[in-house]
């Protein structure tokens, strides 16, 4: 980057929603001198994620992009259950619609979907660094954001978007997101395990091509500590992680890589996940709070997207992020190319795009589910009730030659084994409401 250089925009972060930002920019001005800045070299080696894109927010800038994306598989698939010591209690959903185009989920390797995404971005003519780490925003005289501050250097624009995920320091330094909350975040812990496709494909019962997307609440295998486990069917490799929330990790026994192990260890991913071998190993934080976090979304000059402003919901079983993060990126490309008619990129024009985040889905959703953390954060989720549900299931179809006993039965005793109380079931049971 020359100091000299005025950029339109500069995008701060590659990943899925700065190049999707970038894209659509270019697709509508493609005059526009754009930046898209990574601190990772090269792009995608600081992306991580599951890996299955839910949705076709990417269609709304490349209409047919399955055609072309590095996609592993299409998921047709989804299991999804409880995981206790030993004993698995899992729902198994299969959708062969889903086979079809466009694509209801795909998995991808992340490294290479956002390399491939920035490099779609570099052939619309936008300015792509690699391995260059943005320290902060820069003010003009009167204190409005006027561009970025790079080792010393500042580089001026009329507009930044802040792309730069989850922990994300920019929003912090620029003032735009106070604090992070312990909370509010979680961490995530995944690997890449090497197994030949044909293997994958017998041991999940699969046609080539196709995949499945599999999340399980696994606090029941490690005292109750409150985490998610996720296993994702890659071409021929299997992408498999936990998700644990930060504030309930404070056992010292139960170091992130402990959690990992642990649910790896259990029977029912053992015999999945058996003689693979290990290729790629990582850790994220996850932004789990949803509306109770999100910054300030815009300010004179700046818009911040994506995992940066927290859109992304995550409740156990379901975890998604990409998807938000493509369309922030969209709509904040628009505010933008709306701002440029009046050439107005003060706060003034840019709160449009909150507006616009609030008609979408990415702010509807997250208010659907703003109550789901009265949920994932409640401790008899992890433990006891997946222990309680899947302790009737066991006695009712254990067959010992005693005499059986009717569900109410079973229940009430699994209840008193379990130690729940009708009060606290019935004061849980009201908050699943808000599932
Ligand atoms: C373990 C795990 C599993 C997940 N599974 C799924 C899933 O299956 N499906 C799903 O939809 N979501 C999933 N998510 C969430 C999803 O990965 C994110 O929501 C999504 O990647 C966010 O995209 P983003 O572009 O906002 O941020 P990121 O992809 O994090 O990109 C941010 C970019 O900013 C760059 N950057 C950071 N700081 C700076 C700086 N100072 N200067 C320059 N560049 C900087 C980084 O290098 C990075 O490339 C998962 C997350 C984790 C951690």
């Amino acid at each position: 980057m020359a100091e000299q250089e005025k950029f339109d925009v500069i995008i701060i972060g590659a990943g899925p929603a700065g190049s999707s930002a970038a894209i659509r920019l270019m697709q509508a001005n493609p005059d526009m001198n754009v930046a898209l800045i990574d601190r990772g070299k090269p792009i995608g080696s600081k992306n991580i994620s599951g890996g299955v894109i839910w949705g076709q927010s990417l269609s709304e800038i490349l209409p047919k992009w399955w055609e072309e994306a590095p996609i592993e598989r299409r998921i047709i698939q989804k299991r999804t259950g409880f995981l206790t010591k030993e004993d698995s209690f899992v729902l198994e959903l299969s959708f062969p619609e889903w086979e079809h185009d466009p694509p209801n989920a795909i998995s991808v390797l992340q490294t290479k979907f956002v390399t491939w995404l920035s490099k779609k971005a570099e052939k619309y003519g936008v300015n792509v660094f690699e391995g260059i780490a943005v320290d902060d925003l820069s003010r003009d005289v009167n204190g409005r954001f006027n561009g970025i501050i790079q080792a010393g250097e500042e580089f001026q624009t009329d507009v930044v978007i802040i792309a730069d995920g989850a922990n994300s320091r920019l929003t912090l330094a620029s003032g735009l997101r106070r604090e992070m909350k312990k909370e509010h975040y979680a961490l995530g812990v995944k690997e890449v395990l090497r197994l030949p496709e044909s293997i994958i494909n017998e041991r999940f019962n699969l046609e080539s091509k196709l995949g499945v997307a599999s999340e399980y609440v696994v606090g029941g295998l490690m005292g109750g500590i409150r985490s998610g486990g996720f296993l994702y069917t890659n071409k021929d490799t299997l992408s498999v992680g936990v998700i644990t929330q930060i504030d309930t990790m404070n056992d010292p026994n139960f170091p992130p890589v402990n959690i990992l192990e642990s649910f790896k260890k259990h029977p029912y991913i053992q015999k999945l996940i058996k003689n693979s071998e290990l290729v790629e190993y990582s850790s994220h934080w996850v932004p789990e709070g949803g509306i109770h976090m999100l910054p300030r979304l815009y300010d004179d000059h700046v818009l911040v997207v994506g995992d940066a402003a927290g859109f992304v919901l995550s409740n156990g079983i379901i975890i998604q992020g990409i998807n938000y993060a493509i369309s922030s990126g969209i709509l904040a490309a628009d505010t933008i190319l709306h701002a440029q008619k009046s050439n107005d990129f003060t706060k003034k024009t840019l709160k449009k795009y909150e507006q616009k985040l609030k008609e979408s889905y990415i702010l509807k959703d997250l208010k659907t589910f703003q109550g789901i953390h009265s949920i994932i954060r409640n401790p008899r989720l992890y433990e006891q009730y997946p222990e309680l549900l899947i302790g009737i299931f066991k006695d009712m179809l254990t067959e010992n030659s005693l005499p059986k006993n009717h569900l109410l039965k079973l229940f009430r005793s699994q209840k008193k084994k379990k130690q729940v109380s009708w009060l606290q079931l019935i004061r849980d049971g009201i908050t699943l409401r808000h599932f």
